[in-house]
């Protein structure tokens, strides 16, 4: 017949549909992955945070990045003006892995994908999800178009949406709203980095801030090639109308290192990336990744995002499974949005420039950045930090102080 019948649905194959179909697989979950593309397929999101490693590690998947030689991360480095902010992972309140990698996302995505249809996945690429329909217990009968153009359908006691931008159950469902952080747009492309220096200052990531609302990224891979990609307000970025040699102008510190390289591609625009929904679950789903929420790329947190909501729904599924009682409100839908609310304060004080005042301060309080520095290893849900636990006070207070410090200063 043209109905196949699994207990769950995983719509996407990036790292959040990797990690949760690796983790229900390992439990014996019979599980589908449909994937629109054809694999190895770009997307961006190249920068990782130490966080996901332990979700890559849980789900078994681990083991194949450690052997492809992906650039290694070991902290993150921020310019403005000749002041430099260097965080290393390795000196950051919360215990954990202190490092993670720099990967071009085609063969990162590739590899995991790969590996979980060798232990076993049931996925299959081309595959598109066109429609949904899921009755009052949460049983779900959803259409798919295969390679061909031909429809068939999958029923499933649960859907895990991970489609990334594809966003197909808040489409599907009307379940999008209005992101709150401030809008912004980001034009990027991959480069041959003939330029690029000796030693480490070739290797490292960098975000050099050209002011308060626009910066730049410089992601390094080593295959030789480095990401760069501009972030700003939207009319910036339109008014370069895709002309990112022009744009590369703004940087002073990197002009001369990518003046002349080949692009490997026409450079992308994604205007007003940050997205939201009005619930992350309901009956029968749940969403996870880039599906449920996106902020900005200021701190890298979206890959590492997506595997945590990831590996955490995955567990609740396997859980539901076994009939045992799951509170969705409480185990997923508050734990994650902790999390994500506390890197939503982040991202909102970089671009009222409070984060950059503390960044930027000198002298450099130790402790403070050690503080800071677990949040941008993704070390979120850690409440004996109290960069995290007071998010939404201490920031803010912080620059205010440096502020009025600044000003006594001046008027003495
Ligand atoms: P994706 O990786 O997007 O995977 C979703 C998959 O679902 C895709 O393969 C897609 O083909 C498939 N799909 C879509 N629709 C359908 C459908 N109808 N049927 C079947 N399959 C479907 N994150 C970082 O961690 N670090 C960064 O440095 C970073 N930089 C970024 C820069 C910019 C400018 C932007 C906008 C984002 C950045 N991100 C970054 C975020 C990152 O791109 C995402 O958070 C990450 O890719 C999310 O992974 P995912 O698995 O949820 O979705």
């Amino acid at each position: 017949s043209n109905q196949i019948e699994v207990d769950v649905l995983i719509i996407g194959a990036g790292p959040s549909g990797c990690v949760a179909a690796a983790y229900l697989n390992k439990k014996g979950v019979k599980v589908k992955v449909v994937e629109k593309s054809k694999f190895p397929r770009f997307v961006i999101g190249e920068s990782l945070l130490p966080k996901c490693m332990e979700h890559f590690e849980e789900a078994g998947l681990l083991h194949v990045l450690e052997n492809h030689g992906f650039e290694i991360k070991r902290g993150a480095r921020f310019l403005r003006d000749d002041i430099v902010c260097n965080f290393d992972f390795s000196k950051k309140h919360t215990a954990g892995w202190d490092w993670t990698w720099q990967v071009p996302r085609a063969d990162f995505d590739d590899l995991l994908a790969t590996e979980i249809k060798k232990q076993g996945v049931d996925l299959s690429f081309e595959h598109e999800v066109v429609d949904t329909q899921i009755d009052n217990n949460g049983i779900s009968i959803t259409n798919i178009k295969d390679e061909n153009g031909q429809q068939y359908t999958i029923k499933a006691n649960f859907i895990i949406d991970s489609s990334g931008y594809g966003r197909v159950l808040p489409r599907l469902l009307g379940l999008d709203k209005p992101s709150s952080i401030p809008e912004h747009s980001s034009m990027f492309t991959h480069v041959k980095d003939i330029n690029r220096p000796d030693g480490e200052e070739g290797t490292l990531i960098t975000f050099d801030v050209l002011d308060r609302d626009t910066w730049f990224w410089v992601i390094p891979f080593s295959n030789g090639d480095t990401s760069i990609g501009f972030v700003g307000k939207t009319e910036l970025i339109e008014s370069y109308e895709g002309d990112m040699e022009n744009m590369l102008k703004l940087s002073k510190y990197y002009h001369k290192r990518f003046e002349n390289v080949d692009f490997k591609f026409n450079p992308i625009s994604i205007k007003n990336y940050a997205k939201s929904v009005t619930q992350l679950y309901g009956k029968g789903y749940v969403l996870t990744g880039n599906s449920a929420e996106f902020l900005d790329p200021v701190f890298s947190s979206g890959v590492t995002f997506a595997t945590e909501s990831a590996l955490k729904a995955a567990k609740l599924i396997d859980k539901a499974l076994n009939n045992q009682s799951v509170d969705w409100q409480v185990e997923y839908s508050d734990y994650i949005m902790k999390g994500v609310n506390v890197f939503a304060t982040y991202v909102k004080e970089w671009y009222t420039g409070n984060l950059q005042t503390l960044f930027f301060h000198r002298p450099e309080n130790p402790e403070i950045k050690k503080q800071i520095c677990a949040v941008l290893a993704g070390y979120v849900w850690d409440e004996t930090n109290p960069f995290v636990k007071k998010h939404d006070r201490l920031v803010k207070n912080l620059a205010h102080i440096i502020h009025m410090n600044e000003k006594e200063n001046n008027t003495d």
